[in-house]
């Protein structure tokens, strides 16, 4: 069945599949989006069309409203479209949903998960919380570190779970060669890739298994819906599919309508917050206030190398490590900031920022790395959104001077 009524979609660039993904006339009729099908009961033709049972419960059929209606299967088409080896993708209601959807398809008791110790925390949580509640034991890497991650492994360790950049501290790791050594040790490789997207970074192509994002984020792109997705190959995208389906998962038709407007302008908007992010970068990398800008797209930050051989695309996600100021000084910061919310959450059309303290979400990583007293070192994280660069500097500086001394 074709996913889209856009012949040969595969061979388009990123910029039209997103325009034309998931958009096939069976379930827009005349208009450009699929209406919000709002839907529990499905209904029959008639007892021998319902006695076909199984068969129904295919992508792209009718069956019952938890396996969601043609808003929901627009989404994921389009959502496949966009990831480059993928043959399906469900969707959660939540990014947190979707990676816990993930592991409990591919982890039993008894098997172990090495998860990146730069994770998501609710990530970290889901290790030492839920998974060890079902027999599954977890274990945290420094994904820096390719020999430790090489000798963690042993024959019970099913999957590894990667983020890149990492959360909060941006460290960005060599994604194909821990691919392929947990492939060689016989273990799938789940990458979280919320930051970049598949448009800054192909995962399956890098050898993942399983792509997540949390389209609460870039996807959705407005800070108003919270969804997640997981997008694999055939044999496990059927597997996930149908945990999904016994998790009981569903996103609503309004939402999904919602991520569908999203994904329409990700592209642009990406790029733009990807722009002033860099330039906001630069700016900061001048200051006497700061010791580090982590942001992958500024040459000569950490990761940059890797970022430049590997991705295709930016985010305006980054953080900042300032140098000689206390915590006092560093909320002084954050609350002086004007067009700047404060709130956890990323990747909408606004500008945020918060005090983050990674060690307080590390097992083995030591954060900052190399600082004397890692106790005295304050940072925030940004997530720049499309208002002007300029005046998004302007309040940065001025809230750099009202941060003061002491
Ligand atoms: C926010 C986030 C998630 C979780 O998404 P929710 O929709 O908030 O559950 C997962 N991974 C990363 C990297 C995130 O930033």
């Amino acid at each position: 069945m074709p996913l889209s009524d856009f012949e040969n979609i595969g061979d388009l660039s990123p910029a039209t599949k997103l325009v034309a993904g998931g958009r096939r006339k069976d379930w827009t009729g005349a208009v450009v989006n699929p209406p919000v099908w709002r839907a529990s009961t499905h209904l029959y033709e008639n007892t021998a069309a319902l006695a076909e049972g199984p068969r129904h419960n295919e992508d792209g059929r009718f069956f019952y409203g938890r396996r969601g209606a043609p808003t929901q299967w627009a989404l994921c088409d389009a959502l496949t479209q966009l990831e480059p080896g993928a043959a399906g993708t469900v969707i959660y209601p939540s990014g947190v949903a979707a990676i816990v959807g993930v592991m409990l398809t591919l982890l039993r008791p008894g098997d172990e998960l090495l998860i990146t110790d730069n994770a998501y925390d609710p990530t970290r949580s889901m290790g030492l919380g839920l998974l060890t509640d079902f027999g599954v034991t977890t274990r945290f890497f420094d994904p820096l570190d390719l020999a430790a991650y090489e000798a963690a492994f042993t024959e019970k360790t099913r999957a590894v779970m990667l983020e890149v950049p990492g959360s909060l501290s941006m460290e960005v790791c060599d994604v194909p060669a821990l691919t392929r050594i947990a492939r060689e040790k016989g273990a799938l490789s789940v990458l979280d890739n919320t930051w970049a997207s598949p448009l800054g970074f192909q995962g399956l192509t890098k050898g993942a298994d399983v792509v997540v994002m949390a389209l609460t984020k870039h996807v959705g792109g407005h800070s108003d819906l919270m969804m997640g997705s997981a997008s694999a190959g055939a044999e496990l995208y059927g597997k996930l599919r149908e945990r999904a389906q016994q998790l009981g998962n569903i996103v609503s038709p309004d939402d999904a309508a919602l991520a569908l407007r999203g994904l329409r302008t990700l592209g642009v908007r990406l790029k733009q917050g990807t722009e002033t992010a860099l330039k906001i970068a630069q700016f900061l990398s001048q200051r006497p206030e700061v010791a580090q800008v982590l942001c992958p797209m500024l040459p000569g930050a950490p990761g940059h190398d890797l970022w430049l051989r590997d991705f295709t695309g930016g985010s305006g996600l980054m953080s900042v490590v300032f140098k000689d100021v206390t915590m006092a000084r560093r909320n002084r910061f954050v609350d002086a900031l004007k067009l700047f919310g404060i709130g956890y959450s990323w990747g909408g059309f606004e500008s945020l920022c918060i005090p983050i303290a990674p060690a307080g979400y590390r097992s083995i990583m030591p954060w900052p790395p190399a600082a004397e007293n890692p106790a005295d070192v304050f940072g925030v994280r940004f997530s720049i959104g499309l208002e002007d660069a300029g005046d998004l500097i302007a309040d940065i500086s001025q809230a750099l001077e009202a941060m003061g001394q002491g």
